[in-house]
């Protein structure tokens, strides 16, 4: 493990705001996990030889508040900073670990960058991830949110997670029907057990693209790529070619524009929620059919339509090709952020009735390390 002082949250989220961390503490083997979340319940000290061998000791006092930190893509940081220590998972590695004739389990670390665990699938011409190409992040982060994109979500294709339980002092085996996964929502970041699970690895189970090759008609947008590009071959890498080219055309480079990708969540509801019904329908806005009978707004179709797309507000820009992203042109502060929020969702809330909500997290204490049972 790799121990640093006061870093800056800014330098470890793709939104690049937010003040100094009192303590990272970097993640390489998923068994530093254990005495760190020890260190910072109990208090004392955490050691490791630096580069010139000598023993770097960082000390703490009991109940030290902690975070789980992977790349920082769906995490903002607040200009207070973090007054305990951030785990950043950097553990890495991918494996298959079980194969059968059309399947294959495909395991990776969570610290693994999740495009490079992609591109892997890809290259052996496994199928079920490779919609989910270019999605900035790690491997462990994937389950916390059910990542989607382009028609597929990780809730399809995982197995199960290896993950350090906080409360138990010991690791476990999630399989994927714990994990209720919804739209954005799973065990580990909604709910009482939220925050409990450090992942430290996840099992995917894929198809290998010989026997199973995917079949149109794909997600609209990628149908629509395909067709103009005349592409029938439905390969795992023909089809993270052309998502990945859509994505450039579309989303920001976080290595070029700081941002969390989508900052608002699409809006779903049951279908017998007759006050979400009318005002869907009042919005003028596509009312889409989804999984379970749920029904789907575009939260960016209303902020289109509410005239904020393209805006600048307060050094935030409501991307001009994807309303749903704010993009950090210039903001000094979370402050900023905070007021270019604000405008947003009480113009949506003026004009439309609905209440959006946040997709990325803050970085704040997560309440298990805070003793929450
Ligand atoms: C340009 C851009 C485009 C994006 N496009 C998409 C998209 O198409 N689809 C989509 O779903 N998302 C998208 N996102 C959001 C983001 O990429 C995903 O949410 C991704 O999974 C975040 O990974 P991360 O490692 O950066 O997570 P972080 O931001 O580091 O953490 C996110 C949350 O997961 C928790 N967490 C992280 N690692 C672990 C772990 N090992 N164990 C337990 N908890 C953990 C954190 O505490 C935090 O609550 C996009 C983001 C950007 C910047």
């Amino acid at each position: 493990m790799k121990i640093l002082e006061n870093i800056p949250l800014s330098k470890l989220t793709t939104m690049r705001l937010g003040g100094e961390a009192r303590f990272v503490v970097e993640v390489e083997s998923k068994m530093d996990v254990p005495a760190i979340i020890n260190w910072a319940e109990k208090g004392g000290e955490l050691g490791e030889p630096d580069e010139n061998g000598k023993i770097k000791v960082i000390t703490t006092e009991k109940n030290t508040p902690w975070f789980v930190l992977g790349g920082g893509a769906n995490t903002i940081g607040r200009d207070t900073g973090f007054p305990g220590v951030i785990i950043l998972m950097k553990n890495r590695g991918i494996d298959i670990i079980d194969t059968t004739e059309d399947q294959v389990m495909v395991w990776g670390e969570a610290g693994e960058n999740w495009d490079d665990f992609v591109k892997y699938t890809v290259e052996h011409n496994f199928s079920g991830v490779e919609c989910l190409a270019k999605i900035p992040g790690t491997v462990g982060a994937a389950p916390v949110q059910n990542i989607g994109a382009y028609g597929q979500e990780v809730s399809q294709v995982i197995d199960h997670v290896e993950a350090y339980d906080t409360e138990a002092h010991e690791f476990v085996i999630i399989g994927r029907d714990e994990m209720k996964m919804s739209y954005r929502e799973t065990l580990f970041n909604t709910g009482d057990e939220a925050g409990r699970y450090i992942i430290t690895g996840v099992a995917f189970v894929l198809y290998d693209g010989d026997f199973e090759p995917l079949k149109p008609p794909f997600y609209a947008s990628l149908q629509k790529y395909l067709d103009e590009h005349n592409i029938t071959d439905y390969s795992p890498s023909n089809l993270y070619n052309a998502v990945a080219e859509i994505r450039k055309e579309k989303l920001p480079d976080p290595n070029d524009k700081a941002s969390s990708g989508s900052f608002f969540k699409n809006i779903y509801f049951a279908p017998d929620d007759e006050k979400m019904m009318r005002l869907a329908e009042k919005s003028g806005c596509t009312i889409y059919d989804k999984p379970n009978g749920r029904k789907m707004i575009n939260t960016g179709a209303l902020i289109e339509k509410a005239g904020l797309k393209g805006a600048l507000l307060h050094g935030m820009r409501v991307s001009d090709k994807a309303a749903l992203i704010l993009i950090n042109e210039n903001a000094k502060s979370y402050a900023d952020l905070d007021a270019a929020r604000a405008e947003i969702t009480d113009k949506i809330y003026d004009e439309y009735g609905f209440k959006i909500k946040q997709e990325p997290v803050e970085i704040i204490p997560n309440k298990k390390s805070l003793g929450a049972k």
